[in-house]
């Protein structure tokens, strides 16, 4: 071993619950520090992609992810295309198409609270894996050998900590990326999401939709999914644009979310909602994913609209490919000029795949010319027709492509 002091993560979200894992599974001490005093129920993600779930697979997942249990999450293969203004059924996708050339071939619904409330435990009784809630970072200085964190500690007093290296999962305003003075280069959107949650149950209704749709329209474009919830019985989440001249209390309302679900399927009586949230939406990267001893993943490295499902799955995908090189190095099998390879090879992931991706999912489900709008869904069924383009289009959207190409980079 290189060196003995812990590796320290800062934020216990998805990407730095993994992080934690597969470090510690490698043999590397490390030191998880979230500000929250418990795991927080983040209503955000829940598709997980099939290379994701290999991860799992090689992290010891599998059992919590698959369990039958409210605590795991609903395998989902099919997913649909569909034009909102009249229902039209453009197109279905199947991610089984893959079946004998990946692992998993689905996608899982498996809310990231979940994911993060399976690890935790693991890394409990793992002893070198130290989490410590109630903490939060508030200083940072780097010196060639080591990197000293300022904390805040569950009673507001503030404490050092030494760390061979330092990880940023802590989210879209990282404090790492900040006090590291890493630029976060990109837009933000000018309209808000949305995100209701109903135990409506939509398979019950004549519309023929399955646990994962995406409904273009020109007026209001929607994703609908189905996640299993808290008691098992399901949730349906819809995400909804906010014109940006809607304000705030107005799309958070009552009314507000009541008409959203109205305007989707009239119903009689009100839509019981077990969550509503709104949020900014961004296209950010950071310039560099690693300064010295210092290294973002996650979030807190790049953020971009949810159509599609791919911010989580990616920084799960950046801690992954970060826990292997440092482990290389750690055990003195490589050098530090990996690291830069690290933020390389994520960097294009994100920027040529999960940025792109995402931008064209935005402006393909919101397009409002009818020439350009019928040429697009015309598109997505003529792939979905076609064995070969079914499967190239599957490859891409679950990331796999994305997978290959950067890990490709030198
Ligand atoms: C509506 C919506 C739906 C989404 N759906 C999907 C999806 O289906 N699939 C997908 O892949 N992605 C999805 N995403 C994106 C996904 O939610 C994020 O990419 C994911 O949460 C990022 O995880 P993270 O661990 O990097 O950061 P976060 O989940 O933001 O966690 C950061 C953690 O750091 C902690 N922290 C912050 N500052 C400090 C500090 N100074 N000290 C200590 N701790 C600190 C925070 O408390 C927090 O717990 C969605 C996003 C939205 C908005």
């Amino acid at each position: 071993m290189s060196d003995s002091k812990p590796v320290a993560i800062v934020g216990a979200g998805p990407v730095g619950a993994v992080m934690a894992l597969a470090l510690s599974r490698k043999g590397i001490p490390v030191v998880l520090i979230e500000a929250e005093y418990a795991p927080i129920q983040d209503q955000r993600a829940a598709t997980v992609h099939p290379p994701t779930v290999e991860m799992f697979a090689e992290l010891g997942l599998l059992d919590d992810a698959f369990s039958e249990a409210p605590s795991g999450g609903l395998q989902s293969p099919i997913f649909h295309y569909r034009n909102r203004v009249d229902n039209e059924l453009v197109a279905v996708f199947d991610v089984d198409v893959l079946k004998g050339e990946v692992a998993y071939p689905f996608v899982l619904q498996w809310e990231q609270y979940k994911l993060v409330e399976a690890v935790v435990p693991k890394l409990e009784a793992d002893p070198l894996a130290e989490v410590r809630f109630g903490w939060r970072l508030t200083g940072m200085e780097q010196s060639e050998d080591d990197v000293t964190l300022t904390l805040t500690n569950p009673a507001g007093e503030p404490e050092t900590l030494v760390a061979s290296y330092v990880i940023g999962t802590d989210g879209f305003r990282s404090t790492v990326r900040e006090l590291a003075g890493i630029e976060f280069e990109g837009f933000t959107w000018a309209e808000r999401f949305i995100k209701i949650g109903t135990t409506f149950d939509y398979l019950d209704t004549d519309r023929g939709y399955c646990t994962r749709n995406y409904f273009s329209d020109p007026d209001e474009w929607l994703n609908l999914f189905k996640v299993k919830g808290e008691g098992g019985n399901g949730i349906w989440r819809g995400i909804f644009p906010v014109p940006a001249d809607e304000r705030d209390e107005d799309a958070m309302s009552l009314e507000g979310v009541q008409r959203r679900l109205q305007n989707l399927y009239p119903k009689d009586g009100d839509y019981d909602i077990a969550y509503h949230a709104l949020y900014k939406v961004h296209q950010r990267v950071a310039k560099t994913y690693n300064l010295g001893r210092v290294f973002l993943a996650g979030d807190a490295a790049h953020v971009n609209n949810p159509i599609g499902g791919m911010g989580m799955n990616g920084g799960i995908h950046d801690a992954m490919n970060l826990a292997e090189k440092l482990a290389d190095v750690w055990f003195a099998r490589a050098d530090a000029s990996v690291f830069d390879r690290y933020s390389r090879q994520r960097r294009k992931a994100q920027i040529d795949f999960v940025q792109a991706q995402s931008i064209q999912n935005k402006k393909s489900l919101e397009e409002k010319d009818p020439a350009l709008r019928r040429k697009s869904l015309d598109n997505l069924r003529r792939m979905s027709e076609n064995t070969d383009l079914h499967k190239q289009f599957i490859y891409r959207s679950s990331l796999f492509e994305s997978l290959k190409s950067a890990n490709a980079v030198e």
